[in-house]
């Protein structure tokens, strides 16, 4: 583990920063932060051309993490984003990559809610500032001076910010900062405006890009599959039904997804394990055999733990989570079609991800296309397939074998062969769905791919957890000592999400992240955990607060 974390050591982060990696279970630098955090570490301007999915807000949060000063009370990063979303997304990255870092604060500021509880955050000492731009500037009309001790800007997703209209406001904060500050732009596009921009507020910037060298593959028969993020497991058990693999090696970014999926598909009988750089290396070398040698079907890996993987038994290979590049990409499908033979080659895409499918295309110079998830109707059909393939080879013999049996049981209980091969075959399927409506109710989880425009969710991958947490377990949870559990009658039917939640409370109860603990969403009600000391002060202070449009009205949850 030490030598993959080193990856990250060598770039020169602060210790602090290296252990609550470890923490989040990555292996290595993805190549834009392996290019962008040397160069933030050493003081540069930067302009990094990045698109979601290559690992860019760790690219610039890693790097500015290791460089803020804790001990100091006041705002030294702000970071810009185009929307709400974007901003308590990368609010959540700096308080996950800063957990081990005591007094360090991020404070989220957007617009929707109240802004005294963010101005008070912001005095308090937050060392972060994670904004949209409307918002930080209504902030700058009330204090010019909110902004006077920034170091670090970071302008995320810039051109997606000028597309919504956000120059202006742009002009007015930079102004707002002192010119000695080091600044950094990351956009997926560099258009004319986005270049002006760099000219004009960015010191010698240094240029980030990753190189896309044109690649081929052959023998590999591609498609992507959109999906959405919190349906990943589903979607994946419902394409193994119908894809008829040999072996499969599935690619996820972090050592608990490898763990995760793969207790996923061994739960439902696959002969699956996971591979990452946890796993001491004979273990590995343990389970590639047993993929060599079929006593394991599926491997779920990392990048870092399949490298040089060469087993010619793999027909598929299946991107779970998006590579951070094309190369990347490249790399992972060559784990199959190997020694002539032919493979394929499945790519999981979230609704954000769209752009990163445009340039694997561009850069393989091949289309990928669409698949649909498979219906219930190709799930049975599939399911029958699999089961007459398995009980054909049986029939030839087995009426020598086994006829006079048959005889006699079928005497024995008075009924006809029909009627034994019909409990035989509910015996041998084990309860396994074999008719229409049974696969339609056992696979309700998953709505048509690609479906419905559903960005917002896509991108509150917190939310879609605890969904999916609590629909499995319906017990009240143990609770952390300290900490009480209060309730809302706000949930999912409200529009609720747990990190709105968590931003109301966050932003107007003045909490620091680590205060608050786990948050369950339901339908018709939210459960949060928050410290039980100075609670009464703390429903006093969110009394007022509403959340998407509602009140929110946190009151202590007996618990029985
Ligand atoms: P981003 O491009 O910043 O939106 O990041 C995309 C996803 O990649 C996020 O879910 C990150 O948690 C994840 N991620 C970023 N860097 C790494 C890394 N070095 N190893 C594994 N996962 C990562």
């Amino acid at each position: 583990m030490t030598q993959e974390i080193g990856g990250f050591a060598a770039l020169g982060l602060h210790p602090n920063i290296l252990a609550a990696l470890t923490a989040v279970g990555y292996e290595e630098p993805s190549p834009i932060q392996a290019q962008a955090i040397p160069v933030i570490l050493a003081g540069h301007d930067m302009i990094g051309q990045a698109q979601t999915g290559t690992g860019k807000t760790a690219a610039f949060a890693l790097p500015l993490l290791s460089k803020v000063d804790p001990a100091k009370r006041e705002p030294q990063v702000l970071i810009l984003a185009p929307t709400r979303e974007l901003a308590l997304q990368v609010a959540t990255a700096f308080e996950t990559y800063s957990k081990q870092m005591p007094g360090l604060n991020v404070v989220a500021v957007y617009g929707g809610a109240p802004m005294g509880p963010q101005l008070k955050a912001i005095r308090q000492g937050a060392q972060v500032i994670v904004a949209t731009p409307g918002r930080l500037v209504d902030h700058l009309r009330r204090d010019e001076k909110v902004l006077s001790t920034i170091q670090y800007l970071v302008l995320d997703e810039a051109d997606e910010m000028l597309k919504l209209g956000f120059m202006d406001d742009l002009e007015v904060i930079f102004e707002a900062m002192p010119e000695s500050r080091q600044s950094v732009l990351f956009s997926a596009t560099l258009p004319h405006s986005i270049r002006a921009i760099a000219e004009k507020h960015l010191r010698n910037p240094q240029h980030i890009k990753i190189a896309s060298k044109t690649q081929t593959v052959t023998a590999i028969e591609q498609a992507h599959l959109m999906v959405h993020a919190d349906q990943k497991h589903a979607a994946v058990l419902r394409l193994l039904e119908v894809e008829e693999f040999d072996a499969l090696i599935g690619f996820v970014r972090t050592k608990q997804a490898t763990l995760d999926l793969a207790a996923a598909l061994e739960a439902k009988g696959y002969k699956a394990a996971a591979l990452n750089g946890d796993i001491a290396q004979n273990q590995r070398e343990r389970v590639i055999d047993s993929l060599k040698d079929g006593r394991l079907d599926i491997v779920i890996a990392t990048d870092v733990a399949a490298r040089g993987l060469d087993v010619p038994r793999i027909t598929h290979v299946m991107n779970v989570d998006m590579p951070y590049d094309p190369e990347s990409y490249v790399h992972r499908i060559g784990r199959t079609g190997r020694a002539g033979r032919t493979g394929r080659a499945l790519l999981l895409v979230t609704p954000r991800e769209r752009r990163m499918l445009q340039v694997i295309e561009r850069v393989t110079g091949q289309k990928v296309g669409e698949v649909k998830l498979p219906n219930a109707q190709q799930v049975l059909d599939a399911r029958i397939k699999k089961l007459t393939s398995s009980l054909a080879p049986l029939v030839a013999d087995a009426e020598a074998s086994h006829g006079e049996l048959l005889d006699r049981l079928t005497a024995e209980i008075g009924c006809s062969p029909r009627a034994l091969a019909a409990a035989l075959l509910r015996k041998a399927t084990n309860g396994q769905a074999l008719d229409l409506a049974s696969v339609e109710r056992e696979q309700p989880l998953v709505p048509g791919a690609g479906g419905a425009p559903r960005e917002r969710r896509e991108r509150d991958g917190e939310r879609s957890a605890e969904r999916g947490e609590y629909r499995e377990r319906r017990a009240p949870l143990p609770l952390t000592e300290g900490r009480v559990r209060c309730r809302t009658a706000l949930g999912t039917r409200d529009g609720i999400a747990a990190k709105n939640l968590l931003g109301a409370i966050l932003n107007e109860g003045g909490l620091a992240r680590e205060a608050i603990g786990r948050i369950q969403i339901r339908e018709t009600f939210s459960l949060v955990e928050l410290p039980e000391d100075g609670l009464d002060r703390l429903l006093g202070k969110l009394k007022d607060t509403r959340v998407a449009g509602k009140a929110l009205k946190l009151r202590r949850y007996r618990e029985d």
